[in-house]
């Protein structure tokens, strides 16, 4: 029986070369299913199915609107593109879905917090390193120039009373109806409970960013973080600033990368 398992092994990984070696000839994955490639192993035909890493245009609006920042991916401090406010798309997602929260019965505020400039996270992340010390403080905020808010793409919804809107599972129906349905609006709930591993940040309920219908369609229904969708690494801060792709490198050298036709 072992013998028998080894010589099965034996089999599948030459399989698995070949297939790998087939699929190396094929440059682009749009065209990687062929009747050639339809002996290769399940993993691989699955790989080349997947609706994600997403391709989109280097330099493209739909790039733009992709663009990732997070913990290794920062923004120069001067990076304010909607003169201080949020993205004119993002606004009016945002105007949908808090009409839509509404109709719905939900318990949310008309203002939001959205666009922060890096000067003010500076204050606010300097605030926590001084009444907490760092690592409490990489918790909470984000350090300056690694917040989305500095985006102009997202922003924070809250409760018609002030706080922030559903936090800390205050209200665990509107945190599941925004998981659902946001996607409507081109919208996404940006730091979901069970992805923090992938984006680096804790559950937040009420972050929301704009990715665009069709990006927020398929990160909602595959239950994705943005960083599995565009294909950019994410998790914590790197040990050394040296090791950053700045955000505005990485979207559109990596999209280029993966130009299609
Ligand atoms: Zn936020």
């Amino acid at each position: 029986m072992k013998l028998g398992a080894t010589v099965g092994i034996g089999v599948v990984v030459i399989g698995l070369v070949a297939g790998g070696l087939v699929y190396a000839h094929q440059q682009h994955p749009t065209t990687s299913i062929t009747k050639s490639s339809q002996h290769t192993s399940k993993q691989t035909k699955s790989a080349t199915t997947k609706p994600y890493p997403v391709q989109v245009k280097a330099g493209s609006t739909e790039a733009t609107t992709l663009m990732v920042v997070n913990k290794k991916h920062p923004l120069p401090a001067d990076y304010n593109p909607y003169n201080g406010g949020l993205s004119p798309k993002t606004n009016q997602a945002k105007d949908e879905l808090i009409s839509a929260m509404k109709a719905a019965g939900f318990n949310v505020g008309d203002t939001v917090s959205g666009y922060r400039a890096y000067d003010y996270q500076k204050t606010l992340y300097d605030g926590y390193v001084a009444g907490q010390g760092q690592a409490a403080a990489d918790s909470v905020s984000a350090r300056p120039g690694y917040s989305e808010h500095q985006t102009g793409l997202a922003f924070d919804l809250r409760s018609s009373t002030g706080g922030l809107f559903a936090e800390g599972g205050s209200d665990p129906d509107a945190a599941q109806w925004l998981q659902d349905n946001a996607y409507k609006y081109g919208l996404i709930v940006r730091y979901p409970e069970d992805l923090t591993t992938s984006t680096g940040y804790d559950h937040e309920e009420w972050h929301m960013r704009y990715v665009g219908k069709r990006a927020a369609a398929v990160i909602t229904k595959y239950h994705l973080s943005l960083e599995q969708y565009t294909g950019n690494a994410g998790g914590d801060y790197n040990k050394s600033k040296s090791a950053d792709i700045p955000a505005l490198e990485e979207y559109s050298a990596t999209y280029k990368d993966r130009l299609t036709k």
